[in-house]
């Protein structure tokens, strides 16, 4: 990966529709990213160096931190720590008596992280104008609070052509970090993805399958990692799994939302990942298995996938109707993959797996529901999450906007099943 990793951030940079949110961000926090710049000469001494004369690495390695930590803390007026160190590649030596130009400025901000990059040239103090390039890297910070919890940090302008390449090509560097971190682990490996479905574990699978997703929801750990056009993009790192949710409120009727979500039949309607669903079988009222056909993502698959999958829908135990209050538990739709042995793998597709995934839904209101859709992402589509997250696509947010579309159109249409929810 570090050997390609030029080629890789110019071929990211070139498919990628890059999200243009600067616009609709708050301008009160928004800071210059000139504002951020540091500049600093160090002259490489006799302590600083091997006994060929040659600077130790290490050396310049805390030289480039400091100004790094300085330009961290320019953007936040705090004190920044620093989380990770990324393509710290050391191009020629640097002896005594040479000058050492540190130059660091913040790159890109994301909501609770920030990427600086610094810049080492080395020059003979006979010949300033001559300036060897010794060394760059990326270092990534955080600001916590007093509870060791990043706290959120203002956005960053770019400036300059430079600045905004910079700027794009930090969040490129973000979900090749991502994509490292879930793709070297390789834990995925190690756990069934899809389990069999069978009439005598039904009731166990779909108690799992929703409890699963309820766990997933719980965790207390998910970051709010965008937040475009009123919905909220989230991330949750744990060792495992990459997993995202998105959020928004819809002005519908929960109960309403919940039926509409619920029938998978209906997901092509909104979502171009769904190209076409087969009900396979439906096991009990609120439980049903779908066979979901959706198109190839991208260039590098060249099949298109299908999916065998467990929906299994839950109203909250409370009803809900307790007035001024809404319940606390959610409407709970969840979806995860089965292999089912009228329905094997076929040459013609890949087949998809899905771990956990699916909506819960909460009354907000009279007319207000609170949508999250959640998701654990699998290998199979793991470069396409991190494309998102690190803001390099925003299909995302279109396939979500959709969703809520969907559920505005049909807002009126099942009032008469409402009844019974
Ligand atoms: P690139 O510009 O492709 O990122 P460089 O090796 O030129 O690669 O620079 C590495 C990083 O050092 C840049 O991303 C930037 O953050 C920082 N940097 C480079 N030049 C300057 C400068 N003149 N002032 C402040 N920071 C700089």
């Amino acid at each position: 990966m570090r050997l390609v990793y030029t080629e890789t951030i110019q071929d990211l940079l070139a498919k990628s529709v890059i999200q243009d949110d600067l616009e609709s961000r708050d301008c009160n926090r928004m800071v210059p990213a000139e504002k951020t710049r540091v500049e600093s000469v160090e002259l490489v001494l006799p302590p600083h160096a091997n006994h060929q004369g040659n600077t130790f690495g290490g050396q310049i390695m805390a030289w480039m931190e400091n100004v790094a930590t300085i330009a961290a803390s320019r953007l936040c007026q705090g004190h920044p720590t620093l989380k990770t160190i990324e393509m710290f590649h050391f191009r020629g030596p640097s002896q005594v008596g040479d000058r050492l130009v540190l130059k660091a400025i913040v790159n890109n901000a994301f909501k609770n992280s920030m990427e600086v990059g610094v810049c080492v040239e080395a020059y003979r103090q006979e010949m300033e104008s001559c300036r060897r390039h010794l060394n760059s890297a990326f270092m990534t910070f955080v600001v916590l609070d007093g509870d060791d919890q990043p706290i959120t940090l203002p956005w960053i302008q770019p400036q300059g052509k430079e600045g905004e390449r910079r700027y794009r090509e930090a969040s490129a560097r973000k979900k090749m970090r991502l994509d490292r971190k879930y793709i070297v682990s390789c834990k995925q490996a190690e756990v069934p993805l899809s389990v069999p479905w069978d009439p005598s574990n039904q009731v166990y699978l779909s108690y799992n399958n929703v409890s699963s997703l309820k766990m997933l929801m719980a965790k207390d750990t998910w970051v709010l990692t965008s937040e475009i056009n009123k919905i909220k993009l989230y991330t949750l790192e744990d060792d495992k799994f990459l997993s995202f949710h998105m959020e928004m409120t819809v002005y519908t009727d929960t109960a309403q939302a919940f039926l509409l979500l619920s029938d998978l039949g209906r997901r092509p309607e909104w979502d171009k990942h769904y190209q076409s669903v087969e009900l396979v079988q439906q096991v009990d009222e609120d439980d049903a298995i779908y066979h979901v056909v959706s198109p190839a993502l991208g260039e590098a698959q060249c099949k298109p996938q299908d999916f065998v999958i467990l929906a299994s829908r839950r109203k909250p135990c409370d009803s809900g109707h307790s007035p001024g209050l809404g319940p606390r538990e959610p409407y709970v739709i969840a979806l995860r993959s089965v292999t089912l042995p009228t329905h094997p793998k076929t040459p013609e597709y890949t087949r998809g797996e899905t771990l956990c995934s699916g909506f819960c839904l909460w009354r907000e209101g009279d007319q207000q529901t609170k949508v999250s859709y959640y998701n654990q992402a699998t290998t199979s589509f793991l470069n396409y999450v991190t494309t998102n997250v690190a803001g390099l696509s925003s299909e995302f947010i279109t396939t979500f906007k959709a969703c809520e579309q969907f559920l505005l159109d049909n807002k009126s249409e099942l009032a008469l099943s409402l009844q019974n929810l």
